[in-house]
């Protein structure tokens, strides 16, 4: 059967260009692309499989070439929509023409046919449950297989092969179905993950709201105090004008706590830009800082200049995350720190506290998800949520810990030249 190993070859192409891909896609620069961008860029890898495809093909008699082209146009086809079909579908035929012979001609019935197959059922599959979209996906394939082989015996004279027919469909059958259910689980994963991370993010904000809302009120009450002094008559203008200025200070500090909740509160776009690492930090430590308060925990912070790239909310969700397990690791009092450094043109933040610290058993576990040791107040993915920011920023983190004496957490990420930048937070992705 020396048709089997071309055959291979061509699910090893399938495999890499319609999973590999959209895995990375999603996975990677999900954070940075549109699902209009995605599109196209699935669009083109399922080009370059159907090309590949094409170029390693089984030959049955000269100028007749089989291969799983038409796996890759209906996969790819029935996720694109219409404009991935028709692009899909010209660049197929015009490819098979320029490498000649008469299956050429043959090609002109096979993919158009499939092409309006595709068509009619693209709406219907999107809108279908998993099962269904496998079951659609490998019958269309199956169907286009079986048709191609016959359409070259019946119209143009190929000489029929029972086992080569038999072979051809099954691996179509088989690698259309693999695909299809790899991709669905990849996608469903990856969709959890998403909702995990903003639901956490959620979790935070209700959390901290109570925090900032106790904060507030002592600015309040501070103002009130000293208005209600104002109100008696006797009191000399210069007494007067120093109260007015506390008072307004106390409304400038109540503003600031709110303006640094909101801007991590609400949505942002997701995009990728150049960070000042001083800036997102002091926001980040200026959102936590109510909590650790209520904690009467002291903050030291030692931060260098320097710029990263990544998404700003994620960024701050990530440090809030560990800022807000360290204060909770210090119930009563205690130290927290942030310092940064530069090593090996990396930026490390080394975020610790003075805390109970971890046993190893527990260290091991940090970042599982649903792992918590703090019952129905924790939720056990602030950690998951962190590795997981830090990693799609390119980074890496580590945790130290002792019991009794506290928790260190090293985040480094790569730095960014600050040549490169035109202003602050320039998009760069
Ligand atoms: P949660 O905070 O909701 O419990 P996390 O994923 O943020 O979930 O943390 C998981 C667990 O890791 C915590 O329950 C705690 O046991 C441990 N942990 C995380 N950070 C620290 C820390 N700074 N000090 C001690 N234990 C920690
Ligand atoms: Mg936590």
């Amino acid at each position: 059967m020396n048709g089997l190993e071309p055959l291979l070859l061509n699910v090893l192409f399938l495999i890499v260009l319609l999973l590999f891909v959209p895995f990375l896609l999603e996975n990677k620069f999900y954070a940075s692309g549109t699902t209009h961008k995605k599109k196209w860029i699935m669009t083109l890898a399922g080009g370059l499989a159907i090309l590949s495809c094409i170029s390693f093909p089984i030959t049955m008699i000269e100028g007749y070439i089989f291969d799983l082209r038409l796996v890759a146009l209906v996969i790819v086809g029935l996720y694109g929509g219409a404009p991935t079909i028709l692009f899909l579908g010209v660049l197929t035929i015009t490819y098979r023409f320029l490498l000649g012979g008469l299956g050429a001609y043959a090609t002109i019935i096979v993919v158009p046919a499939t092409c309006i197959l595709l068509l009619l059922l693209t709406k219907r599959h999107l809108a279908s449950s998993r099962k269904k979209k496998i079951l659609i996906g490998s019958s269309l394939s199956t169907f286009a297989a079986i048709f191609a082989v016959l359409n070259s015996v019946f119209l143009f004279g190929v000489p029929f092969n029972g086992q080569f027919l038999f072979m051809y469909v099954v691996i179509t059958f088989v690698t259309t179905v693999f695909i299809l259910y790899a991709f669905e689980w990849i996608t469903e994963t990856i969709m959890v993950n998403q909702r995990i991370l903003k639901a956490e993010k959620l979790e935070i904000v209700s959390h901290l709201a109570s925090s900032i809302s106790h904060e507030v009120r002592n600015p309040l009450a501070v103002i009130k105090g000293f208005l209600q002094m104002m109100e008696q008559t006797d009191i000399p203008a210069n007494k007067r004008k120093e109260f007015l200025k506390i008072c307004l200070e106390e409304i400038d500090r109540a503003t600031d706590i709110i303006r640094n909740y909101l801007t991590f509160a609400k949505p942002a776009p997701e995009n990728f830009e150049v960070l000042n690492v001083q800036q997102e930090l002091q926001r980040a430590i200026s959102v936590i800082t109510p909590l650790a308060n209520m904690n009467s925990i002291e903050i030291e912070t030692t931060i260098e200049p320097c710029f990263i790239k990544g998404e700003a909310q994620f960024f701050q969700q990530c440090v809030l995350n560990l800022t807000k397990n360290c204060i909770e690791a210090m119930p009563d009092s205690g130290k927290l720190s942030i310092h940064t450094r530069v090593e090996q043109g990396q930026l490390c933040i080394v975020v610790s506290d003075t805390g109970k610290g971890m046993t190893t058993e527990q260290l091991s576990r940090i970042g599982e998800p649903y792992f918590t040791t703090k019952g129905r107040e924790g939720t056990g993915l602030g950690m998951m949520t962190a590795i997981r920011i830090i990693e799609m920023m390119n980074g890496k983190l580590t945790v130290t810990s002792e019991i009794n004496e506290g928790t260190k957490f090293y985040i480094r990420l790569p730095l960014i030249d600050k040549g490169l930048m035109v202003k602050d937070k320039t998009p760069v992705a």
